[in-house]
């Protein structure tokens, strides 16, 4: 099977490391996978840290096409690597570091997404609660009640004019 390396983002996440892990049987031991179904073997692990919070890396259980299958949380990448060697005994030596930046990575997110933003303050789509399209601008929830609070307690007249 062919072994490709993963995009430099997986679910809003920049890529540090990752493996191939199809022919290390897996151990069903410690899990912590968040998903809806529990994950099983799964042929590739990414080491991910999220582009929206510095908190710990994710480890993304992945299929072939680096799409992730379900993901667990580690406090540091060291830490994940040692949960990863539990359920893939000797995944330890076949880390590969990808050294992608966070501007290689947000270049690429932004591509991947087409460079959507929030019209009025410019926040990507996994900075924000959710973003809503329109014909001519696209406006993040914080923005709408944003707007929303000025409108309601503004008195005056309609702002814009
Ligand atoms: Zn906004």
């Amino acid at each position: 099977m062919k072994r490709s390396p993963p995009p430099p983002v997986i679910d809003a996440a920049r890529v540090v490391a990752y493996a191939f892990v199809d022919d290390i049987p897996y151990l069903p031991v410690g899990s912590r996978v968040l998903a809806d179904n529990a994950v099983d073997q799964a042929p590739r692990l990414a080491i991910a840290v999220s582009l929206s919070s510095p908190s710990g890396p994710l480890i993304f259980h992945c299929d072939e096409e680096w799409i992730a299958m379900g993901a667990s949380t580690a406090e540091s990448i060291e830490r994940a690597k040692q949960d990863a060697e539990c359920n893939y005994p000797g995944v330890g030596n076949r880390w590969i570091d990808t050294n992608v930046t966070v501007e290689e990575a947000l270049a690429f997110y932004d591509s991947e997404t087409a460079g959507l933003k929030c019209s009025f303050c410019g926040k990507r789509p996994f900075e924000v609660d959710g973003l809503i399209e329109g014909p001519r601008a696209t406006i993040c929830r914080g923005c709408v009640e944003e707007f929303y609070c000025d409108f309601q307690f503004d008195d005056g007249d309609v702002v814009g004019n």
